[in-house]
């Protein structure tokens, strides 16, 4: 029963000082945090496109991803994470273990990067499942990354490894929240992205919006090992190379910044200088140029246009 999920969640809620109201109102009360922007987002996820359809998905793995999503969202704005509203549509039958399962993935990914989970809805009905995480999180003004900032000169980064999300991690999603705090406390940053489509698609929507366009060191690119094991499994997606180009869901970032900046930043992690970093590479993959589109440069400096390739959900 739904009001059975509810009580079972509130009773494993601690009181958050952001709280003006206790959990269990009809509506979640902020104090909103003096002098910062608010910054919202918001997310599906579904049975059978963002995770195996049942029996074969882990409830707890889907309600982990449902937040770290959208705290890559927020990741890609420079923004901290503040609270979460939760939707969800539970199968009718097994939905109360589904729905604390999912809950408890959720709780976890929260209390890590400091998430209130402050209100949702539930329903049941014969479908597959779905879910929905709305995030609120804040900046101080000024503070705040864009997409459309990236200037020509920019040496662009990116964090981690990508591709092949989908033979591996795409469910352990690991935000980049940490990361994204980190460089903006240390340099300035022009324009970011998080990658949930496609390297090169999310790469050339940012350059579209700052009216410029990149080259991109192919060699230089960091393939994720589930990219080498995808291409392995089927071999008509692609090579790794072409794989971590376009298959998406690996919420990494991509950030613009002065070549003097990415070359302080990066020797800084490199030395161990700064401090609390988490460990994750962060690669220059390329520089931001005058003429719009990506062009791929291959490691004997031939020069190609490279398609924006990537995922996107096809409706008509
Ligand atoms: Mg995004």
């Amino acid at each position: 029963m739904e009001q059975q999920l509810i009580d079972w969640l509130v009773a494993k809620l601690a009181a958050d000082p952001r709280l003006d109201v206790p959990n269990g109102d009809d509506a979640a009360v902020l104090r909103p945090p003096a002098g910062r922007r608010t910054v919202f987002c918001t997310d599906m996820l579904c049975e059978g496109v963002h995770f195996p359809s049942a029996p074969d998905y882990d409830p707890r793995a889907v309600g982990h991803k449902a937040i770290a999503v959208n705290l890559s969202d927020l990741a890609a704005m420079a923004s901290r994470p503040e609270a979460a509203v939760v939707s969800v549509s539970l199968p009718r039958s097994g939905g109360q273990s589904v729905g604390e399962a999912l809950l408890e993935g959720m709780l976890a990914i929260a209390t890590r990067f400091d998430v209130a989970l402050v209100g949702g809805d539930t329903t049941s009905w014969d479908g597959p499942l779905a879910v929905n995480v709305a995030l609120l999180g804040s900046v101080a003004a000024g503070r705040l990354w864009r997409r459309d900032g990236c200037r020509v000169g920019d040496v662009v980064l990116v964090t981690g490894a990508v591709g092949g999300s989908l033979a591996g991690r795409h469910l352990a999603v690991e935000p980049r929240v940490n990361e994204a705090r980190l460089i903006a406390d240390t340099v300035a940053v022009h324009g970011a992205i998080d990658i949930s489509d496609g390297l090169a698609l999310d790469l050339s929507r940012m350059m579209q919006a700052s009216g410029c366009g990149a080259e991109v060191d192919l060699a230089a690119v960091p393939i994720h090992a589930d990219a080498v094991t995808a291409a392995k499994l089927d071999p008509s997606g692609g090579t790794p190379l072409m794989r971590a180009l376009g298959d998406g869901e690996d919420f990494e970032l991509l950030i613009s910044l002065a070549a003097d900046d990415a070359e302080r930043l990066l020797g800084a992690i490199a030395t161990g200088r700064l401090a609390g970093w988490p460990g994750t590479p962060l690669t220059a993959i390329g520089r931001v140029v005058a003429d719009r589109g990506l062009v791929a440069v291959s490691e004997d400096g031939r020069r190609t246009p490279l398609p924006p390739s990537g995922y996107q959900h096809a409706f008509t």
